[in-house]
């Protein structure tokens, strides 16, 4: 789950993390009330789940409360568009008006899961502000790594050591020591899978601030933080994924024009995999779970139509918990509910297979039928580029 800078920043400054002054202002009278408080001089961020705001006019300082007030007006309803968002952009409901600070210079610190070093890594770069993407391809050595072994948490010396490759030195070096520390116990007591300061600030002064925050969470792990997971805003997320996550489906909406309905995500995978090496190109990621109801086959089907991009769709089901017969059952059911005129071609194996083509051949409804994964995939990829 992802959620916006402002959440982030509350988040982190709860664990010690030093963050600008600054409050959240969904109107332009209460961006102007907020300027007055802790300005004048203030910063107005759009709140999106999106980098490159910045870039994309998201950003914008205001000297006075006056302007803070014009500036939340314009970008209050603006339709932000940057790198992250796709040419459609992000509609914009909040902004963050913050204390507008001397920035002498921009660094950058990450901490994400390695997944092939199996365990998080605190990686800091002197070129912060920009794509760090860019840095990473062009540039990697200037980005620094402390792999954290999980037992034993993030120790000092490794604080210390990115602090000095990042050439910080007397007060400002303490200060950052401290701030990477506090970032991780916030990125580990969270369950984050990706904590993201860019650009951290080091003043002229030579304090040590968040000025940028992002944060992404396991799902898996938001019951043990409720407080967390109330941040979550649906309407940064694709509406089909949302309605997948109320039905329990792991959903995930992908460029192609293949509709996918799968039971487990191992058997998902590889159905992709045939799509794309019979020529196709999948419309999502659709894992219905092992045990497959009839109420599961309808939801499923409601949203595979519901996405417009879907040309044909591909029903690739094993029985071995849930029986064929009760999977055509809900098939036969959803598609006479539902009205779907898509072509479908449909792969079922396992316990009851011979029933299950049974109630699917009497049902009167055209679908295709393929024994083999690869007879199912060459079979639906010319019909969804029909
Ligand atoms: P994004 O990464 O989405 O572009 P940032 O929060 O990183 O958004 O802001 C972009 C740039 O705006 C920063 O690199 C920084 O130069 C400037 N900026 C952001 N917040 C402040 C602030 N509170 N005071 C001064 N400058 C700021
Ligand atoms: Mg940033």
């Amino acid at each position: 789950m992802k959620i916006h800078e402002y959440q982030a920043k509350q988040i982190l400054s709860q664990f010690g993390v030093r963050i600008p002054r600054g409050e959240i202002a969904d109107n332009p009278a209460r961006a102007r009330e907020i300027a007055e408080e802790i300005g004048p001089r203030v910063v107005v961020k759009a709140q999106i789940h999106a980098g490159g705001r910045g870039k994309g006019g998201g950003v914008k300082l205001a000297n006075t409360p006056g302007e803070a007030e014009n500036l939340a007006d314009q970008i209050i309803g603006m339709n932000l568009v940057t790198h992250q968002t796709g040419p459609e952009g992000k509609r914009v409901k909040r902004v963050l008006i913050e204390d507008a600070l001397d920035i002498g210079r921009e660094l950058y610190i990450g901490i994400v899961i390695d997944r092939a070093q199996e365990s998080p890594v605190v990686m800091a770069s002197s070129e912060g502000g920009m794509e760090i993407e860019k840095v990473a391809a062009e540039t990697p050595e200037l980005i620094f790594k402390e792999h954290i072994d999980p037992a034993t948490g993030f120790q000092g010396f490794q604080a210390r050591k990115l602090a000095f490759k990042l050439g910080l030195s007397g007060d400002t070096f303490k200060q950052a020591v401290k701030f990477l520390s506090a970032l991780y116990k916030a990125f580990q007591s969270s369950d984050a899978s990706l904590a993201e300061i860019n650009p951290l600030l080091i003043t002229k002064q030579g304090d040590v601030l968040a000025l940028d925050a992002k944060m992404n969470f396991d799902d898996n792990a938001l019951r043990r933080h409720p407080d967390i997971a109330e941040m979550r805003d649906l309407d940064e997320e694709d509406p089909l994924e949302v309605e997948a996550s109320r039905h329990d489906l792991n959903y995930i909406k992908l460029d192609g024009n293949v509709g996918c309905m799968v039971n487990g995500a191992g058997l998902a995978m590889a159905t992709m995999d045939i799509i794309m090496y019979s020529g196709g190109m999948p419309a999502n990621f659709l894992d219905v779970g092992g045990g497959v109801s009839e109420e599961a086959v309808k939801n499923a089907f409601q949203i595979l139509v519901s996405d417009k991009d879907v040309k044909a769709a591909l029903v690739n089901i094993f029985g071995g918990i849930v029986r064929c017969d009760l999977v055509a059952n809900g098939i036969v059911k959803a598609a006479k509910e539902l009205d779907l005129t898509i072509p479908m071609v449909i792969r079922l194996e396992g316990t009851n297979v011979e029933l299950g083509k049974k109630i699917l051949q009497d049902s009167g409804l055209s679908f295709f039928s393929a024994s083999s994964m690869k007879e199912a995939a060459e079979k639906v990829v010319p019909l969804a580029n029909q």
